[in-house]
């Protein structure tokens, strides 16, 4: 096969993403809005999939991290004490003649205008990433409030709320999912960089001498998780910031990056955010964020451990791992290797031919499955055929109805990725799928 770039790549998943039903452009019938995607069946499923799998691990299977869902408005002073109102910008960089923009940072002390050619780059000059809105009926500056770019500061704010509630001692986390908005300079790369993404963020809240203990506990968590969605871990490494790039809050930070086929980028970062944001609370407050200790019998503001996850990016990150030509399949080569807990369709179901008994069987089949697993039916072409579908799909297990069926209450299972096919009774097949996806 033709060796193609990895431009292109990018270009044929975002291609099945559209043809399977997992990603849409946003507001298509209208030309489309730039940098926002809508998720369909398949992959609305496979981010509710990703979401349960990170809510489980941090929260569920705890008994140190509770959960909340705080609002995206929130009182316009939080984003001015948290120093986002004032910091977080980005230099942006016009060209008076093409109106491209561009992060003064990918220019790179160029002179030329790297769309038009023109050596018509105006000065840097801060843009503020967060997205504005009016609250009521006044459009005036009293009743602006700002879309959250990031669910963090939902769980600082409520740090005490949720302590005295849940009766947490130190140390203990406080985890969410939720939407955050950025109105980026250069969104792009599909779901990567958009404007309106879904965060999935854990703060622990720790005695300050215990940090660094915890920081390194909650990396090796954060590393197992991805392994977890069978993300391969040569595509994973550690990208520890130096001290000069430091955010103003942080005193040690890590970022867990992928090899996507645009290079090692960002999937989440794991930051040590000291007492930077109850601090700062605290003192335009006035209101008591201190934590008593029983242990070192003193009161004390915690630091943070902050793991801060994209979910839309870790959807791209399982998609494009999972992605693969091969060609030994036939036609349609293409074969979606997702791991079964994640993957949208757990099983599919099928009779060999749409006569002697077998569609019932398969129905009953079907009907049984659907009460624990997102299972599908399908009788349409030849076996080969829906196989492929399945396969550009993900779904890890095809079960097939035929002759033998109606002798020895057996059917076969198709493995996506072997392609092997082994025969089990019918009462196994719940076990046997549990086992894989549960
Ligand atoms: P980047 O350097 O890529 O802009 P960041 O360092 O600003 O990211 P954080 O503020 O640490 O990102 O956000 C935590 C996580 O949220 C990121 O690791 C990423 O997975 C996700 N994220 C941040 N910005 C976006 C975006 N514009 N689109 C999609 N996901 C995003």
């Amino acid at each position: 096969m033709a060796k193609k770039n990895t431009n292109d790549k990018m270009d044929r998943l975002v291609s099945l993403c559209k043809r399977r039903g997992y990603i849409f452009q946003s507001s298509e019938l209208y030309g489309g809005l730039n940098s926002c995607w809508d998720y369909g069946p398949l992959g609305s499923e496979l981010k509710r999939n990703i979401k349960t799998s990170w809510w489980d691990a941090m929260t569920n299977r705890r008994d140190d991290v509770e959960g909340l869902d705080s609002a995206i408005l929130m009182h316009p002073d939080v984003w001015k004490t948290s120093g986002h109102v004032d910091e977080f910008t980005d230099p942006l960089i016009d060209c008076k003649t093409c109106k491209s923009r561009f992060k003064a940072d990918d220019l790179e002390g160029r002179e030329k205008c790297p769309v038009c050619g023109n050596a018509t780059l105006t000065e840097a000059r801060q843009f503020n990433l967060m997205f504005k809105t009016f609250m009521g009926p006044v459009e005036d500056d009293s009743a602006t409030v700002y879309l959250r770019p990031e669910t963090a500061q939902g769980i600082y704010v409520n740090f005490l709320n949720v302590k005295n509630a849940s009766r947490q001692k130190i140390p203990f986390g406080i985890a969410q999912i939720g939407k955050a908005f950025r109105n980026e300079i250069t969104p792009g790369n599909f779901i990567f960089r958009t404007r309106e993404f879904e965060q999935m963020e854990m703060q622990y809240f720790v005695h300050p001498s215990e940090d660094e203990k915890w920081l390194e506990y909650w990396r090796e968590q954060r590393w197992s998780w991805y392994l977890g969605l069978g993300i391969r871990k040569e595509k994973l490494r550690w990208h520890e910031h130096a001290q000069k790039d430091l955010a103003h809050y942080a005193k040690t930070a890590y970022d867990i990056e992928y090899e996507f086929p645009f290079g090692w980028k960002e999937l989440e970062g794991v930051h040590n955010r000291t007492d930077f944001d109850l601090s700062r609370h605290q003192e335009v407050t006035g209101k008591d964020l201190k934590y008593f200790d029983e242990r070192f019998t003193e009161k004390f503001i915690p630091y943070i451990i902050e793991t801060s996850a994209g979910c839309d990016r870790t959807l791209l990150t399982v998609l494009i791992d999972a992605y693969e030509e091969d060609p030994t399949r036939g036609d349609k080569s293409t074969v979606l290797r997702l791991s079964p807990k994640v993957a949208p369709i757990k099983a599919a179901v099928f009779p060999l031919v749409k006569k002697n008994g077998m569609p019932e069987i398969a129905e009953k089949i079907y009907h049984d499955l659907k009460k624990r697993f997102k299972v599908f039916y399908d009788d349409g072409g030849s076996v080969g055929r829906r196989y492929a579908r399945m396969d550009e799909a993900g779904t890890p297990f095809c079960i097939t109805v035929d002759g033998q069926t109606k002798e020895d209450d057996t059917v076969t299972i198709r493995d996506r990725d072997s392609m092997e096919q082994t025969r089990h009774k019918i009462s196994e097949l719940g076990d046997f799928l549990w086992e894989r996806v549960g």
